[in-house]
């Protein structure tokens, strides 16, 4: 073992919050290591979660749309070799792109696994299959992320009966896709195979699409719009399990309210049911750090466990498995040990998925101000009646503002429309702000551009539209 090193901080973790952590506490000054061992900065988001599959969302899509959507336009041919390979591009370029600004910051990017041996101690079994080292660290931020829960009974290849990770990579389009799990990573990969020529069904044990804190109604309009696409959907439905044949797979599923049963057949199996946090090989143990029931680590409001000097942020941790939600908490994290105060709004934090149209949102659910009791104003614009959507023939979805009935504060704003993960941003800002629907609706918006429609909805929830 080398001599150890002393770092202020060691980040366990190079994802969004691990890697946005180790920059930060660099940039403060704070001399910085970041510990990964996938052999690449980035974590799930860049290797294998958002970025690939957007690629891949972007590419089907525009094949989906020359082929399906713009009658006449040409005729294009599937190159699935080169669909993966634009993704693999997409990949490489951008964890790169972190060792780039690890250097550029001073961040010492240490290659392995990282298991927390003493307070301030950490060991690390290198890649490359070295000695372990260790380093010394005043602080220690954990950022270790998530994995796929798995199915009982199915057990996972990645090549058949696959997770996200083999449903960004299959090497060929399957004839027949079960979807287990009808949330964010289901209807996007769904989506992705869909449109190349799947045959895809959707199985969800709740009553709705789109896992959980999605507006009711904005789940119901996304379901109907998928389906007229090509998928299919099975909701209160149970699997109960799979027989896995050489050349087919049944997956047996049950009314989830009891009773009828079928087996549904298919070529590929995605399980998409959540994801979990990982800490396996952390060392947790070493140093009595809990966990709860779910798996994740037990943090205080300023991300520290019950040793005050290591703190947990991002996908490990409580909240919305998000990227952004990862990068905000690392921020905060290393604004707690320098400066001893830091912050994130959790009221103010989008979610976009991104089929086609997209699905975003902020703030609270319909059902969920419904059962404050207090009184509210929904205010709607359908893009069917927006001038820059007509044109681009892409008319699916609907901005909706949901307002305080007293005072006009925006309480959530949902969005199905083309471009809605972008659109979003200007409802987080208004409500950063603690902006009326009126602050909108009295506004500017450039004609013409979708976000008159954002606009629109603002007017109807104040007033009226103009175009409605
Ligand atoms: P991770 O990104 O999981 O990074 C943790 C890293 O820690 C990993 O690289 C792991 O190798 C490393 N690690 C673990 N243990 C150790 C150890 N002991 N030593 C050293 N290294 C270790 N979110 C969005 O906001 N937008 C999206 O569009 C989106 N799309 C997604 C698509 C898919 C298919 C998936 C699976 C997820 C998607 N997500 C998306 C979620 C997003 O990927 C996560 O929320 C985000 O990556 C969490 O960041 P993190 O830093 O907490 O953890
Ligand atoms: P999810 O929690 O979004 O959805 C899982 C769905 O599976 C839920 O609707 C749930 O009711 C259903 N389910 C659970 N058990 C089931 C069972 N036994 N049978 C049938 N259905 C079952 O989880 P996910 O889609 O796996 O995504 C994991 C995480 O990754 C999420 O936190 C998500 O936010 C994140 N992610 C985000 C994006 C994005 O921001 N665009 C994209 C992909 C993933």
């Amino acid at each position: 073992a080398s001599e150890a090193e002393e770092h202020d901080v060691v980040v366990i973790g190079g994802g969004p919050g691990g890697y946005v952590a180790a920059i930060k506490a660099a940039q403060e000054g704070l001399k910085t290591a970041c510990v990964e061992k996938r052999g690449s900065l980035g974590g799930t988001c860049l290797n294998v979660g958002c970025i690939p599959s957007k690629s891949l969302l972007n590419n089907s899509h525009i094949y989906h749309q020359i082929l399906h959507d713009v009658k006449n336009l040409g005729d294009v041919k599937l190159n699935l070799t080169q669909m993966m390979n634009a993704k693999e591009q997409s990949v490489s370029g951008l964890t790169k792109g972190i060792e780039y600004l690890f250097k550029k910051n001073g961040v010492d990017y240490v290659k392995g696994t990282g298991t927390i041996t003493s307070e301030h101690e950490i060991k690390v079994g290198p890649l490359d299959g070295g000695g372990p080292q260790t380093l010394r660290a005043k602080n220690i931020i954990i950022a270790t992320g998530s994995e796929a829960t798995p199915f009982p009974g199915l057990e996972i290849d990645e090549k058949r009966i696959v997770t996200s990770t083999g449903a960004i990579a299959l090497t060929q389009v399957p004839e027949k896709m079960v979807v287990i799990g009808g949330g964010i990573i289901g209807l996007e990969m769904g989506s992705v195979w869909s449109r190349l020529g799947s045959d895809v069904t959707v199985v969800e044990y709740l009553g709705a699409i789109g896992g959980p804190g999605m507006d009711a109604e904005m789940a119901k309009t996304m379901q109907r719009i998928l389906q007229k696409q090509g998928m299919k959907f099975k909701l209160n439905t149970k699997v109960m399990g799979g027989d896995v044949g050489s050349d087919n797979i049944k997956i047996n599923v049950e009314s989830a309210k009891g009773g009828k049963s079928e087996s549904i057949d298919a070529d590929v199996v995605l399980v998409a049911i959540g994801r979990r946090p990982y800490t396996t090989g952390l060392g947790l143990e070493n140093v009595g750090i809990e966990v709860d029931e779910r798996g994740r680590i037990v943090i205080d409001q300023e991300y520290r466990t019950k040793i005050p000097h290591i703190r947990v942020i991002g996908d490990v941790t409580f909240g919305a498995m998000l990227a952004h939600k990862a990068e905000e908490e690392g921020i905060a994290a290393v604004e707690y040990i320098k400066k001893g105060y830091g912050h994130v709004n959790y009221r103010a934090i989008p979610s976009v998925m991104y089929t086609h149209p997209e699905a975003a949102w902020v703030g609270q659910t319909e059902q969920e101000v419904k059962a404050t009791g207090e009184a509210y104003n929904i205010g709607s614009f359908p893009f069917s009646a927006n001038s820059r959507a007509k044109t681009n023939l892409d008319t699916e979805g609907m901005v909706k503002f949901i307002t305080d009935k007293e005072t006009d504060r925006i309480l959530g704003i949902h969005i199905i429309g083309p471009n809605a993960g972008e659109m979003i941003a200007e409802g987080v800002l208004a409500m950063e702000y603690g902006a009326s629907s009126e602050d909108i609706g009295r506004t500017s918006h450039a004609h013409p551009t979708l976000s008159e429609a954002f606009k629109e909805a603002a007017m109807a929830a104040f007033s009226k539209p103009i175009h409605a």
